[in-house]
Order: structure tokens, then sequence, then C-alpha cells
């Protein structure tokens, strides 16, 4: 459990000390794990690996779901890239094809890194590695970014349970694109306050996003959400590099979030009783698999 309640609070303390937020991060984690902070570094270059590892599985394989809804988009993507179409640049396209590669991988049962968690485990990953392959960025810039994307996520679980069957997805694919905003400041060298403020811009922006899957399957929309919400994470660090501010202050925006998640229907909160879940297609989708599934057993 992180000793700085709030935003502020881990604000406060890194401007006093001059450092970066994920130098006062890392040294509370070495602190209360009773390690040294170069062996918290250590252990998330294992995550780090383990993502990599999950991009470059994920970009080799066509293979489907057991639902057979998804497992196949990436390769869809790289097909178009690899005739030189796209709208955007190379690394916007690694961007998206990251985050389906990942997201892909978890659907398949391949080892992701839940980051805030396995359903949003797409945008941290394709946002931070994608950037940093552009920028030919050494991995301890990476760590910096992942610390501070971690330190981002455990400050709004703090008042917020990151999990879509407590407060929808804002909670999930939500979270886990300001940690990726924030990330990817610090790893472009922003100060504290652009990373906050990226993070806070991120936020405010799903606020109110409903978890609704479809059969209850972490598929639809998990998968294509982690890919657009990626593209969000970025738009939210360009908007904070360029001196774009968020009005609503972080800490309050995590308050507006959790009073969300507490009005939210449980319909809306991972329980398929709601919204894409119960679309006519939702249902037919649901029922065909319920029957398949119990021909099996
Ligand atoms: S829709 Fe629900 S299950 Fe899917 S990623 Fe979001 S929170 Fe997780």
């Amino acid at each position: 459990m992180m000793k700085y309640k709030d935003f502020q609070e881990i604000f406060e303390e890194a401007s006093s000390k001059n450092k970066k937020i994920y130098e006062i991060s890392e040294q509370h984690e070495a602190e209360i794990t009773e390690i040294s902070v170069q062996e918290v570094r250590e252990k998330v270059k294992i995550n780090l690996k383990a993502m990599k590892d999950a991009i470059k599985q994920g970009l080799k394989s066509k293979e489907k779901s057991m639902s057979g809804m998804c497992g196949d988009d990436c390769a869809k993507l790289l097909e178009r890239y690899k005739y030189g179409e796209s709208l955007f640049s190379e690394t916007y396209q690694k961007i998206l094809t990251y985050a389906f590669a990942t997201m892909e991988q978890n659907l398949r049962m391949g080892k992701i890194v839940a980051c805030p968690t396995a359903g949003s485990c797409g945008i941290v990953p394709a946002v931070i590695i994608a950037m940093a392959e552009s920028r030919d960025a050494d991995d301890e810039f990476l760590v910096n970014a992942l610390i501070t994307a971690g330190t981002i996520g455990q400050l709004v679980s703090n008042k917020l349970a990151l999990a879509g069957a407590v407060a929808g997805c804002q909670s999930e694919c939500g979270v886990a694109c300001a940690m990726a905003a924030g990330g990817l400041v610090e790893m472009c060298g922003g100060t504290n306050e652009q990373i906050l403020n990226a993070a806070a811009l991120a936020l405010k922006n799903i606020m109110g996003l409903v978890c609704d899957p479809v059969a209850g399957l972490v598929e639809v929309p998990c998968v294509k959400r982690n890919a657009f919400l990626a593209i969000q994470a970025v738009t939210a660090a360009e908007l904070s590099f360029a001196g774009i501010k968020s009005v609503i202050p972080i800490d309050e925006i995590v308050d507006a979030m959790k009073q969300v998640g507490e009005l939210m229907s449980p319909k809306f909160k991972e329980s398929a009783e709601g919204g894409l879940a119960t679309t006519k297609t939702g249902l037919e989708i649901t029922e065909k698999l319920t029957n398949e599934w119990s021909l099996e057993n």
C-alpha cells in the first residue's frame, strides 16, 4: 500500500526533493519491500520483458479465441501495413498492432502483464514500447515510464477499485489510458506537472465508460477498446506537452470517477446484463456460445 494518499501528496514530495515521480515511487517501493532501488528496477524489467514477449508472440499469431469472436485483428492490421497503407505514421501503426497483439495473447491465455488488469493489458505496453522504439530509447527510460505508470494506477486504486465489476471500464481501460499517458510523458522528458496533467486529461475523457462484455468474455468490446485508448493516451500526452491543462485537478477527477462508479447500474459492471452485451447481436452470440459449450460438456 502506498503511503501517498493522492496525487497531490506525491507531487508535493517530489517537488520538495526536486525529484521525478518515479524516483519517489521506486524509493518508496524499495523501503516497503525491504529491497534496494536497483532490485525494484530489476523487477520492473522482468515485467517489461513479459510485455515485449507478449507483443512478439501476439504479432505472430492469428489463432482465434475459443469464442471465435477475436484473435485475428492484429494480423489484419499487419496485412494492411505490409503494403504501406496507413493513415498515420509507423509509430501509430505499432501502437495499434501492439495493443491488439497483447490483448489477443490475453484471450489465447498467453502470458501478459495486467496493467492494471488483464482486460486492459494492451494499452500501457503498446504506448510505451512503440514510442520507445521510435525514439530508440534505452530500457532504463522504459523502466522510468513503467514505474510512473504504475504509480498512477496505484494512486487511483487508493480511492477506486480497479475492476470493471466494481466501477465499470473507466477503472480498467480508463486507468490504463491514464497510466500510459503519464508514463509516456515521463519517457519523453516531461515534468511531473505534465505527467499528472496528461493522466488527468486521459481520465476525464473516459469517465463513465461502462463494462458490458458480450457473453461475459473479455473480448468484445475489450480488445478493440485497448487499441482506441492507447491512441487516446498519446493524445493526452501530446496535449499536455502543448500546455493544454485539465481544468479539474487529477485528484478531483478520481473522486468524480468514484462517484460515477458508485452510481453506475450493476448492469454495466461486468455482469453482461446491459450495454453491448444485451444488444440483439450480443444476446445471439451469448446464446450460441452457451449452446455450443453446454453440448461439449
Ligand atoms: S469492458 Fe469490462 S471486461 Fe472488458 S476491459 Fe473493460 S472492464 Fe474489462
